[in-house]
């Protein structure tokens, strides 16, 4: 999955990057070294600000070389993976083995501004997901008139440059499946597994951030589409209903 000599280039300049702007936890990323005892270092801070200054909060889990990205709620109106991710970071500080040789970076909150409005796009009405550097990225109206027009996407384009993850969730609603892009294909079965979702590719749609993630930078990215049914469970019967797939995708072994 790594032999382009591209991305291999860039993934030394994104650890060059992550280890200057201080890592996980405050305490320097040890990316390709041996794998590191149990770090639950854990640290909150905001990523960036949305359109109308509302924070984009980033928390970051474990000091390990293996990275996994989980965001909820690019799409303003599709919030039910936000108490997910919550639930997710409670999960980890309760069990922290699985933080060994991890790191975890959330973002409970995308898309702020629309999920204060309850509506799909930002307030300038650019799908948020159409707004990224993928080869497929079309300017228009609805997606921007180029790709990263938007703070809200150069938010994510940061954190992915900075944490450089190996592997990336994004939830959606309210398609019921999981999806994916780049060499995801197997944690996509896997998570489908656990859940009954079924793993089924809608397709790359131009400039998403599953396209950017998965085709442009090669790294293994699911679109976990939830029912709009799960709109109407509480935190605890979501996480036993969803949970398991979050947890196995931060624990998906790394560079299959
Ligand atoms: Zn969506």
């Amino acid at each position: 999955m790594w032999g382009d000599h591209g991305v291999r280039g860039r993934r030394a300049i994104f650890i060059s990057c992550a280890a200057i702007l201080a890592g996980c936890a405050g305490a320097p990323l040890r990316r390709d070294a041996a794998v590191p005892a149990p770090d639950v270092g854990r640290e909150a801070f905001v990523a960036g600000t949305s359109v109308e200054g509302r924070e984009i909060p980033c928390v970051v889990l474990g000091g390990g070389p293996d990275v996994c990205m989980i965001i909820a709620t690019i799409h303003g109106n599709e919030a039910a993976g936000t108490p997910l991710v919550h639930r997710l970071e409670r999960e980890v500080l309760i069990r922290p083995e699985l933080l060994s040789g991890r790191c975890l970076v959330l973002v409970s909150v995308a898309n702020p501004d629309g999920m204060a409005t309850n509506r799909r796009t930002n307030v300038n009405g650019v799908d948020l997901n159409r707004n990224f550097p993928a080869d497929s990225f079309r300017p228009t109206r609805r997606h921007g008139p180029r790709p990263l027009s938007e703070p809200e996407s150069r938010v994510l384009r940061d954190l992915v440059y900075r944490y450089n993850p190996d592997r990336v969730v994004s939830i959606h609603q309210p398609v019921a499946c999981v999806d994916w892009d780049g060499p995801g294909e197997g944690l996509a079965r896997a998570m489908s597994g656990l859940s009954g979702l079924q793993a089924k590719r809608i397709g790359s749609l131009p400039g998403s951030f599953g396209s950017w993630v998965g085709l442009a930078l090669g790294r293994p990215i699911i679109t976990l589409e939830l029912p709009r049914s799960a709109d109407a469970l509480d935190d605890d019967a979501s996480w036993d209903r969803y949970g398991a797939m979050l947890v196995q995708a931060l624990v998906w072994p790394r560079r299959l």
